[in-house]
Parts: C-alpha cells; sequence; structure tokens
C-alpha cells in the first residue's frame, strides 16, 4: 500500500508510526498539499494519506490496506470535534476511477491545505460515496485549542450551485442546502466555513435571534399587563384591609359600650 505522509513539521510520534511510508513535504506554499492529493488521484494508485500530526492506532495502517472499502478513514479530535477528515484515510483506486475530476476540479481559492478536507470530503459525499470509519481513534498531536462557536450563525451560499456540501460526514450534520441557511450545529458551521462554499452573513439577525426579539416584545407586555394587575391586587388588598381595620374599630367601639352613629 502507497502510504504519503504529507509534512510540514513531522510528529515523532507520526514519523514511528509510518516507517516506509513516502514522506511528502508540503510546505512550500498552501496549494501544495492539494497538488500532491490531485497527483495521487491522477495515478489511480490507493493511497493511505496520515497527516504529520496524525498517529493511527497500532495496527491501524495494516488493518486499513487490509480492507476491502474503497475510502477508509479512522476519526480524531479536530478543534473541540471528533470528526473523520484526510487525516489518516485510505482512498482506494476504484473511488478515484469513479471520481476522477474530484481533486482536479476543486477551484482555484479553495485549494488551500486548510479547508481542503472540507471540499473534497464533502463532493464525495454529495456523489453519494461514504467512508468506512475505522476505530478506535487515531490521535491528533496539533495544538489548535480555537473554540468553534456554537451560537445561531447565518450561513450565505456563495457557491456557484454545482458544488455544495451535503450532510453529516460523520457525526450528526443536519443537511446542508445550497442556499443561505442557519443552523448552531458546530460541527456544521465549521465545515460549511471551511469548505469556503458559505460565508458567514452578518448582515442582520438571525431568524432565532428574531424571534427572540419578538418574545422579548411579547414578555414586555405580560409583564406590564402582570404589573397592572399586581397593582389592582394591591389596591384590593388595602382596600379590604382598611375594611377589616373599620369592622375591627367599631367592634372595639361595640365592646367598650361606645355605638357607632349611622
Ligand atoms: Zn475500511
Amino acid at each position: 500500500m502507497n502510504v504519503l505522509v504529507p509534512y510540514t513539521t513531522i510528529h515523532p510520534d507520526t514519523y514511528a508510526a509510518t516507517a516506509g511510508a513516502r514522506r511528502v513535504y508540503v510546505g512550500s506554499d498552501d496549494e501544495a498539499y492539494w497538488r500532491m492529493l490531485r497527483d495521487t488521484w491522477w495515478q489511480r494508485r490507493s493511497t493511505i494519506i496520515v497527516e504529520h500530526d496524525v498517529v493511527p492506532p497500532p495496527g491501524g495502517l495494516v488493518g486499513m490496506a487490509a480492507c476491502p472499502c474503497d475510502w477508509c478513514a479512522f476519526a480524531y479530535h479536530c478543534g473541540d470535534i471528533w470528526t473523520t477528515a484526510l487525516g489518516c484515510t485510505k482512498f482506494g483506486s476504484a473511488l478515484m476511477a469513479r471520481n476522477p475530476d474530484v481533486v482536479s476540479r476543486v477551484a482555484p481559492g479553495q485549494r488551500g491545505w486548510n479547508g481542503l478536507d472540507g471540499v473534497v470530503i464533502g463532493e464525495l459525499h454529495r456523489r453519494g460515496e461514504r467512508e468506512h470509519v475505522h476505530i478506535p481513534w487515531a490521535v491528533h498531536h496539533h495544538d489548535d485549542t480555537t473554540t468553534r462557536r456554537i451560537t445561531m450563525t447565518k450561513l450565505k451560499y456563495v457557491g456557484d450551485g454545482s458544488r455544495y456540501l451535503h450532510e453529516d460526514y460523520f457525526a450528526g450534520i443536519p443537511p446542508i442546502p445550497p442556499t443561505d441557511w442557519e443552523t448552531d450545529n458546530e460541527t456544521a458551521i465549521a465545515v460549511c466555513l471551511e469548505s469556503g462554499l458559505y460565508v458567514e452573513d452578518t448582515s442582520g439577525d438571525t431568524k432565532a435571534e428574531k424571534a427572540q426579539a419578538k418574545a422579548d416584545v411579547k414578555d414586555a407586555a405580560t409583564d406590564a399587563k402582570n404589573a397592572v394587575k399586581e397593582a389592582s391586587d394591591a389596591e384590593s388588598v388595602a382596600a379590604a384591609e382598611a375594611d377589616k381595620a373599620a369592622i375591627e374599630r367599631e367592634a372595639a367601639e361595640a365592646a367598650l359600650g361606645h355605638y357607632p352613629t349611622y
């Protein structure tokens, strides 16, 4: 099995776990990784990619090479989510033959190493391909501690309509339409933004925020109504207490023999 390790700096554990692999330096520019993948695709040669900071579990690469599936991946921790990406993935020659243009057609501007996984995997999913997820997890020695957003986010579709991200590529991503949409699914937001097919729409409130604002207005109206009711209740209580005091006063006067005059 052809094993490629695209790298800028190889983690020692990755190095140790990939003896015999071909190491490909991809630090010359942002698109070097894409070119490596494109060339691999051209060769139609079944290949396992192990990124420079990902460590497959013991025996993982052997198991993946032996697996009859033609798209396999170990999931790993990425940012603050567990997901498959390109980090430890096998692309079989049959998958390449069925989708010969999936890498070469990635548009200029979307070929950077940082979003390439989302674009390629998203397109393969859109075409109905599904990866076989291997367990256990691979280890990812990435110090990316950026917390992904979990608030409702409006996403504006800026693709050309021919390509978009489809749905879950590993865990719990809702269907992604090729239109503007909004979601609070952190994985979906990250995948959309990283794919370059969507940008965040900051032009106004999200539907959820608008609904909340409407609810706030309604709440304020209800509060005002309640305040009026409470005020009138307080008035009734005061009146009742005054009545009670009058009755008590009369009773006291009666007890003393002073009859009230009518
Ligand atoms: Zn497999």
